[in-house]
């Protein structure tokens, strides 16, 4: 499309006195004939605004480039009716960054100016994708979580559908004797408040609860899920089953190494092998079919499995119980013995922790301390003259509730100490506990009456078929390490690598009963953002607001199924013939497929392959004479691009020789960029992420991992053009290590300088 296109050059924040901005108008007149260029200070002033939409309507302006600060700041004042805005970056990454006055600080400005001309000119312009969206919210699991997501959500006025398998609602809270107040104070517990949620539950005309039921399957997208609810019964063995045994083969694949070969077709049940409207017809069971926007996942946790602890009586002594055990003998009163019913005059709470002793319990968190310290509280209550031990290795009470350890701390029938257990033998009438490593620096042995062992929570979406996705991809949500569902390590709370399906509670990490309340309050919300933003075309985080999505020239897909196998988010089905289906409201924005196309086929209205790659042919590069490298730095947009921003703000100054060109994600870097770039005679290309591991910082998941791996493909590029493999560097960045950057950037010019010039300038 061809765009009329005003250039709107910064000249305050010192710009003007730093860069010849003659000469920089001269690039957007001269070079690209723009519409209209003007130069001037403040233009976020509301008078110079006005200047900007009189030339919008005046000069029949599609495009407006604003040539100044970073477009991280006003980016309100600069969206503007019946035009798209595209930023250049002249203050930070400009004139903040490289010295005043100077002939390469010049020739970085204006190659900047032909790279945002030429990206805006090539925007198209096109429709968000809409359709007809349902707002209502399926909730999953009806227990402290899911009732508070629940009335959350129909208190906001939306629809909800709760489905719990148990035959009442409640969850474990309904076994909780006690529960902490989380309010002042803090020395206190109180009983639960699970049964008034209930009741408001119940008592709520927005919400339709199914008791005793599971979800079966879930078809379709945000904003146009479709979901089958089933009574419980053996047919979720079956699933289990098949689906863990999918995940394995998954698995071994993956650990094969062989990238190449497509990931196994997830496991299709006879009932559940047809997709959409043929669901309906293929469903020969009781079964009920409700369409959601999104969904709220909060189907809670269950007890970490405590074999491999028989060395301290578990499975051997029935008074050697878990903590879960003991919470519901305290609901009865006074704590008694299941051996004999006699009543428990002292017990020894073994704390179990997060596996960094030689007594691991995965699953253990900061839970464990409180739900040890509340038992301990329990005996006390019931039985003035009881006494609690307790042993730990790591006591934690965060916030507030360090004055409920201290309260305790204080009774004197409660004793603390750290230490590791070594056994639990039977005596006569009472059990041993042997332990080492305790404050005392001695083994020491206590005899009581019972041993409560703490528990881990494992999140019961672990292994087991909980949302049965009819996905390309699969029937699990995605998991990290420890099985909780996240798709991001940092950023954002609730959320999972499919989109519109949102975690609260104890599935994404053990949680007390507070934090229980609020995560459901936050996936909510996300749920509420989520249809809402869908209904208006728009992605959600983190590129929220986001109306552009991929297209596909499918008359030229090879089939090849790249793309299906690596966004990160399942956006693509695949149909019969191997061709993706894209689903767009599935989708995060994050251009990845656009990076894995070999076509090159898959492209944003707003960013394509052939956007950036004439960004690069746009950058000028001078002749092998002048000795001035020039470096192209495809750089994420997430992390990395905002460090070079603080990198200015500091003022830390480093080559003028680079030019950035923001992704959306590394992972959206495609092959032929860098060939473009090579061939046009760029000295060296480097490339700088999010951090990636178990602890990524990846917006995106594993964007910056899979531009590590595609640039492993690089060097046949490079052979083929005779060139040195260092020309091509692939960095990770954090956000705060933004004073790393002039080390990282002129450590690379360093290297390229062992280097001839490339030999393809002038080309
Ligand atoms: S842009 Fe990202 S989320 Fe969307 S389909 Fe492509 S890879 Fe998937
Ligand atoms: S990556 Fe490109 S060619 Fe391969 S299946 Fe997807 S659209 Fe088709």
């Amino acid at each position: 499309m061809d765009h009329k296109i005003g250039v709107y050059i910064e000249t305050g924040y010192g710009i003007g006195d730093a860069l010849d901005i003659e000469a920089l108008s001269a690039v957007a007149t001269d070079e690209f004939g723009v519409a209209v260029c003007r130069a001037d200070a403040y233009w976020n002033d509301p008078e110079k605004l006005a200047i900007i939409r009189n030339d919008i309507s005046g000069e029949g302006l599609t495009a407006v480039i604003i040539a100044g600060p970073s477009p991280r700041v006003f980016q309100e004042e600069f969206a503007f009716e019946g035009a798209f805005t595209e930023r250049i970056n002249l203050r930070e990454h400009v004139i903040w960054s490289h010295p005043a006055n100077d002939e390469d600080t010049q020739m970085l400005a204006e190659d900047y100016i032909r790279m945002g001309i030429t990206k805006a000119s090539k925007y198209q312009d096109r429709p968000p994708f809409m359709e007809e969206v349902e707002k209502s919210i399926l909730v999953i699991g009806g227990g402290m979580t899911g009732l508070t997501a629940a009335l959350d959500a129909a208190a906001a006025n939306y629809q909800v559908y709760l489905v719990e398998k148990e035959a009442r609602l409640g969850g474990w809270a309904n076994n909780f004797h006690k529960v902490f107040t989380g309010k002042p104070p803090y020395g206190r517990i109180v009983d639960s408040p699970i049964q008034e949620k209930i009741k408001a539950v119940n008592a709520s005309d927005k919400i339709k609860v199914f008791t005793g039921q599971r979800v079966f399957s879930i078809s379709g997208a945000p904003g146009m899920f479709d979901v089958v609810i089933r009574p419980d019964g053996d047919w979720i063995k079956k699933l289990d089953k098949e689906q863990n045994e999918w995940l394995a083969a998954k698995k071994a694949k993956e650990a094969s190494g062989t990238e190449e070969e497509e990931t196994p077709k997830p496991p299709a049940p006879e009932e559940a092998e047809a997709v959409g409207e043929e669901q309906e017809e293929s469903i020969d069971f009781a079964h009920e079919k409700v369409r959601v926007g999104a969904v709220v996942l909060a189907a809670g946790w269950r007890p970490e499995n405590l074999s491999g602890h028989e060395n301290l009586g578990y499975g051997k002594y029935p008074d050697v119980v878990t903590s879960v055990q003991l919470e519901e003998l305290a609901t009865k009163g006074k704590i008694t013995r299941p051996s004999d019913g006699k009543e428990v005059n002292s017990i020894a709470f073994i704390e179990c922790n997060d596996g960094k002793t030689k007594h691991p319990l995965l699953y253990a968190s900061f839970v464990n301390s409180l739900v040890t310290l509340k038992q301990a509280h329990y005996l006390r209550t019931t039985n003035p003259e009881g006494k609690a031990y307790i042993f730990y290795e790591n006591m934690r009470t965060p916030g507030q509730y360090e004055k409920y350890y201290q309260d305790l701390q204080n009774d004197p029938g409660i004793f603390l100490s750290k230490g590791t257990p070594v056994s639990v033998s039977n005596g006569a009438s009472s059990l041993t506990v042997e332990l080492k490593d305790t404050l005392l620096g001695e083994k020491v042995k206590v005899n009581v009456d019972m041993v409560v062992l703490s528990t881990g929570m494992v999140p019961m979406t672990k292994d087991s078929a909980i949302v049965n996705l009819k996905y390309r991809q699969g029937p699990f949500l995605p998991e990290n390490l420890y099985g909780f569902n996240d798709s991001h390590f940092i950023c954002f709370p609730y959320e999972t690598q499919r989109t519109g399906i949102y975690t609260a509670g104890c599935v994404r990490g053990p949680m007390d009963f507070q934090s229980c309340e609020l995560d459901a309050t936050g996936a909510a919300l996300k749920a509420i953002q989520c249809v809402e933003l869908t209904a208006q075309g728009k992605g959600v985080h983190p590129r929220a607001g986001d109306e552009s999505f991929p297209e596909i020239f499918i008359t030229r897909c090879t089939q090849c199924k790249r793309c299906t196998e690596e966004c990160p988010f399942g956006a693509y089905d695949e149909k019969p013939d191997g061709t993706p289906l894209p689903n767009p409201t599935r989708c995060r924005r994050c251009a990845i497929c656009m990076g894995s196309c070999p076509e090159r086929i898959i492209s944003f209205r707003d960013h394509s392959v052939d956007m950036i790659g004439s960004m690069v042919k746009s950058v000028h590069v001078p002749d092998e004479y002048a000795e001035k490298p020039r470096v192209i730095v495809f750089i994420c947009e997430n992390d990395a691009l905002p460090a070079v921003d603080m990198a200015g703000i500091e003022r830390l100054q480093y080559s003028a020789y680079v030019r950035f060109i923001p992704l959306r994600c590394l992972g959206n870097i495609n092959l032929v960029w860098i060939a473009d770039s090579l061939s046009k005679g760029i000295d060296g290309i480097l490339l700088i992420g999010c951090k990636y591991g178990d602890d990524y910082q990846c917006h995106f998941v594993k964007g910056s991992e899979l531009a590590e791996y595609r640039m492993g493909k690089i060097s046949e590029t490079l052979q083929r053009l005779v060139l040195e493999p260092d020309r091509i560097q692939v960095e990770q960045l954090a956000i705060d290590e933004y004073g790393k950057i002039p080390e990282l950037i002129d450590g690379f010019i360093e290297t390229l300088s062992e280097f001839d010039p490339n030999p393809y300038k002038g080309f």
